[in-house]
């Protein structure tokens, strides 16, 4: 019925929200996390430790990461750089993202 409302967009391969390529770019200058008061660097899609998530292959299919991007905070296909698990549902506590502060 009439035309559809494009309310997409495609980042990586993947069908978004135009809003999230906003908040996609935001997140790579996200490179730190702080978990239990330690600086850590984040893993990038496809440093990950366990190969489930054929980087090389397909972007990310929760947030449109492709390889050697970051994943947006939160999301679920990100590694854990202390436990190298998935760092959404890990037990380590106290993180958090830190957004790169240029001096
Ligand atoms: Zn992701
Ligand atoms: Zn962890």
């Amino acid at each position: 019925m009439g035309s559809c409302e494009t309310n997409q967009a495609i980042l990586n391969g993947v069908k978004v929200i135009p809003s999230w390529l906003e908040t996609f770019r935001a997140a790579q200058g996200i490179r730190k996390i702080s978990i239990g008061g330690e600086i850590h660097d984040r893993l990038r899609y496809g440093e990950e430790s366990i190969d489930g998530w054929k980087a090389s292959v397909k972007s990310c299919q929760s947030c449109a990461a492709a390889q050697g991007n970051y994943h947006v905070p939160d999301c679920d296909g990100e590694e854990c750089p202390l436990c190298f698990t998935h760092l959404h549902t890990c037990t380590c506590k106290a993180k958090k993202f830190i957004e790169n502060q240029s001096s």
